[in-house]
């Protein structure tokens, strides 16, 4: 993950986006890491319990009874006979004065044999061996995004406050993050309400904007449409990032909401300015043309 930030700046910030529930975290995996650097890629090898070389042979072994000696299967073999290397005895039979106690391991280097030899993990890293017992847990987890969040997500990297200081510089009134009661009694958050400076002008723009990694559909659109009947609002806006399905669409026409889709973030508030000019120019016409009207009418 190339993102600048260290490992440890990584996890705290993965640690906290749990603690908001905003990532939900299952542990996948404990794996064993070098205690010095952390290194997960240790190599395993065998080492000798008496000298500590890691150079073992493993193979069949026979042990003589009487004289207690210990080796592989092969250097008892003396023509078609059994023989002790050790004593020189001849061996009669399996179980009698030999027996065969299976797989062993023998050290290269001192010859001690042994059926469990020692286990180490080697850090080539470091360049250092531990002992298994030695090394350090590490939890793995596998993080997903809560859907619950999605909404309160999409809000941390979509800067409201900055879309709104943009429109301010462009001369309109927009607040962000707005709570207000609708008719109903009920209370509605807008992502903006936007006002022309001259307040006799225009009505409040009431905006969504609604953001998601695919087209957005008309529930989004209708649940938007529902607040601003509420509001009785005749300036409805709604963002959509990255835009609406066909039928979502229609349907904010058919409900005259203003539509702006885009797929960047930092074109939004532009954007939005765009569409609000249009139809404040549109207004201004309409109350224009109403205006000759009644000049037509007044010399009756
Ligand atoms: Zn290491
Ligand atoms: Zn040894
Ligand atoms: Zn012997």
């Amino acid at each position: 993950m190339a993102t600048g930030l260290s490992h440890d700046q990584v996890a705290e910030i993965l640690r906290d986006l749990t603690s908001e529930k905003v990532l939900i975290r299952r542990q996948i995996d404990t794996l064993l890491a070098c205690p010095r650097c952390r290194n997960v890629s240790t190599v395993l090898k065998l080492k000798c319990t008496n000298c500590g070389e890691t150079s073992l042979r493993t193979g069949t072994v026979i042990e003589h009874i009487p004289c207690g000696y210990v080796d592989f299967s092969e250097k008892f073999y003396d023509e078609d006979r059994l023989r002790c290397p050790k004593c020189r005895k001849t061996m009669k039979a399996l179980g009698v004065d030999y027996r065969k106690p299976g797989s062993y391991y023998r050290c290269q280097s001192c010859g001690e044999v042994t059926p469990v030899p020692a286990r180490i993990a080697h850090c080539e890293r470091c360049g250092k061996a531990y002992d298994l017992d030695e090394l350090d847990e590490i939890e793995v987890y596998a993080y997903q995004l809560n859907p619950e969040k999605r909404g309160e997500l999409d809000k941390l990297f979509l800067d409201l406050d900055d879309i709104a200081s943009r429109l301010m510089e462009k001369n309109l009134f927009a607040n962000s993050s707005v709570r207000v009661k609708g008719k109903s009694g009920e209370e509605h958050l807008f992502s903006l309400i936007i006002r022309d400076p001259d307040p006799s002008e225009n009505d409040p723009t009431f905006v969504d904007i609604f953001t998601s990694d695919k087209l957005i559909d008309e529930t989004r659109v209708l649940y938007f449409y529902t607040k601003c009947l509420d509001m009785e609002s005749a300036n409805n806006m709604f963002v959509a990032v990255p835009g609406l399905l066909p039928l979502a669409g229609a349907l904010a026409r058919s409900y005259k909401i203003n539509i702006v889709e885009t797929s960047r973030f930092e074109e939004i508030a532009d954007k939005i300015f765009q569409a609000i000019k249009k139809f404040i120019e549109k207004e201004t016409e309409r109350s224009m043309s109403h205006g000759e009207e009644q000049l037509q009418i007044t010399p009756k």
